[in-house]
C-alpha cells in the first residue's frame, strides 16, 4: 500500500516485474501526492500543491519517467525582491551587477572568481567565514536581504538551526547562469504529472482506493507487504512524539491579463507574508489571455488541520527519527517506508523514485524472510 509518486513507482514496478497485485490507499480524492496537477476551470494546468519542476541528473529515473510521459523542455528562473529590484537567484555573477554599482561588482567578481573558481557553488553560510572583507560583506548582504527572511518565513527557524543541507540549497553560484537548477535533464512532463502517475498505475493488477486513510482499512485486508509513504510516527501511532512539519497555504488567482511578471518564480524573501508567486502558465506552456498564479504562506503544521509538507531536517528530528527507525526493525520487513513522510527525508521528486527504485530492487524483489 501507498499513495504519491513513490508507491506509484512501487505498483508500476510489483505489477509488472512480479505480477502480484497492489492495492494504492490514498486519503484524498486524487493520486499524485503533492506532485498532483489539474486543469482548472481557465484551462490552465495546474499544480495543486505549489509548483513541482522536475529536474534530476540521474539517467536511469530520467529513464524510467521517459517510458511514461514526453517531456516539455523547461528551465526554470526565479526573481528575487530585493530592494526594490527583481534580481536573479541563486544569487550569482548577474545578481552581484544588478544590485551593486559596476566598480564594486567587479571587484566582488574578482574576489568570487580568486577564491572560489568560475562555476562553484558555494553556500551563503560558508561564504560568511571568509576572511576577506569584501566577501564577508557581501555573505552578510546575502544572508540578511535574501537569506534570513526568506528562511524563516519558511522555516519558523533560523538557517543555523537546520541541518547544512537544507542551506545549502540556496547557495551563491560564481556563474551567469541564470537557470534556477543546473541538472543535465530539466523538463515538465507534457501532459502534467497526474497524467504520467495516471499511465504508472495503468495495470490490471493495480487497483486504487481514494478517499480512505490507511488505518481505517488495514485490519481488514490481507496482504503480504506494505509499504508506507504516509507519516512514519503516525504509523506507530506518535508513541515518540509527533515529528515536526512545515505546512503551507496555497492561494491561486487568475488574472484577466496574459501574464503577471517575468518569470515563473518570483520570491518575496522580505516583504509580506508570502515566500513566492509562481505563474504556472511558464511551468506548463499553456497559451491563454489569462493567467493564473499561485502564492505560497508557510505555515505552522496541525495534523488533522492542514498537510505536513516539509520534514524539517534538524539533530533534534533526527533523534527522534532513529526512535521510530528501530520500530520499523521489529516489524522485520513486513512493512517498509518510503518517500517524503515515510523516511521523514527532504526529498525532491527524482530522490523519491530513486528510494522507490531502490527499494524495489533490495527489499521487494527479494523474497522476505522472516526469522
Ligand atoms: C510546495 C512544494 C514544492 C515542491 N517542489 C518540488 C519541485 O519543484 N521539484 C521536485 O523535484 N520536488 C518538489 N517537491 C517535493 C515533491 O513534492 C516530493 O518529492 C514528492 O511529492 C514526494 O513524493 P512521495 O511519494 O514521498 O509522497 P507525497 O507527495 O509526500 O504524498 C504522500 C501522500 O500520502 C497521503 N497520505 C498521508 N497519510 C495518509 C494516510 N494515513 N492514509 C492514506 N493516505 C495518506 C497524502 O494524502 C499524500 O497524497 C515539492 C514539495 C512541496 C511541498
Amino acid at each position: 500500500m501507498g499513495r504519491a509518486i513513490a508507491a506509484c513507482v512501487l505498483a508500476e514496478r510489483i505489477a509488472t516485474q512480479l505480477q502480484k497485485r497492489v492495492l494504492i490507499v490514498e486519503k484524498r480524492n486524487h493520486i499524485g501526492g503533492n506532485a498532483y496537477d489539474y486543469y482548472n476551470e481557465h484551462g490552465h494546468l495546474v499544480h495543486k500543491y505549489g509548483p513541482h519542476i522536475f529536474h534530476t541528473k540521474s539517467k536511469p529515473v530520467w529513464d524510467y519517467l521517459s517510458r511514461f510521459t514526453t517531456w516539455r523542455p523547461y528551465y526554470h528562473h526565479v526573481l528575487a525582491v530585493v530592494d526594490g529590484k527583481k534580481v536573479p537567484i541563486p544569487f550569482n555573477l548577474n545578481t552581484l551587477y544588478a544590485l551593486f554599482p559596476p566598480r564594486y561588482a567587479e571587484k566582488l567578481e574578482d574576489l568570487l572568481l580568486d577564491n572560489f573558481g568560475f562555476g562553484k557553488k558555494v553556500p551563503i553560510l560558508q561564504l560568511r567565514e571568509s576572511s576577506s572583507g569584501d566577501l564577508a560583506f557581501l555573505a552578510d548582504y546575502i544572508y540578511n536581504n535574501i537569506f534570513l527572511h526568506y528562511t524563516q518565513k519558511q522555516w519558523n527557524l533560523k538557517p543555523e538551526e537546520l541541518d547544512s543541507g537544507v542551506t545549502a540549497r540556496v547557495p551563491i553560484y560564481i556563474s551567469r547562469d541564470n537557470r534556477y537548477f543546473q541538472d543535465p535533464y530539466q523538463a515538465m512532463p507534457q501532459q502534467g504529472y497526474t497524467e504520467m502517475f495516471r499511465r504508472m498505475i495503468e495495470h490490471p493488477h493495480i487497483k486504487v482506493l481514494l478517499k480512505t486513510d490507511y488505518r481505517e482499512v488495514i485490519n481488514d485486508i490481507r496482504f503480504d507487504r506494505a509499504v508506507c509513504t504516509g507519516p512514519i510516527d503516525e504509523f506507530f501511532d506518535y508513541v515518540y512524539g509527533e515529528m515536526p512539519y512545515r505546512s503551507l497555504d496555497f492561494r491561486f488567482e487568475t488574472l484577466d491579463q496574459e501574464h503577471y511578471q517575468e518569470v515563473g518564480t518570483v520570491n518575496y524573501p522580505n516583504d509580506y507574508d508570502i515566500t513566492r508567486i509562481t505563474e504556472q502558465k511558464y511551468l506548463t506552456g499553456q497559451v491563454s489571455p489569462k493567467t493564473t498564479l499561485v502564492k505560497e504562506f508557510p505555515q505552522v503544521y496541525i495534523p488533522g488541520r492542514n498537510d505536513p509538507y516539509y520534514p524539517i531536517p534538524r539533530a533534534e528530528n533526527r533523534e527522534r527519527l532513529a526512535l521510530y527507525l528501530k520500530e520499523v526493525k521489529t516489524l522485520k520487513g513486513s512493512v517498509l517506508f518510503a518517500g517524503r513522510l515515510g523516511d521523514y527525508k527532504y526529498y525532491n521528486m527524482d530522490q523519491a523514485v530513486t528510494r522507490a527504485l531502490g527499494l524495489f530492487e533490495k527489499e521487494i524483489a527479494r523474497p522476505l524472510v522472516v526469522s
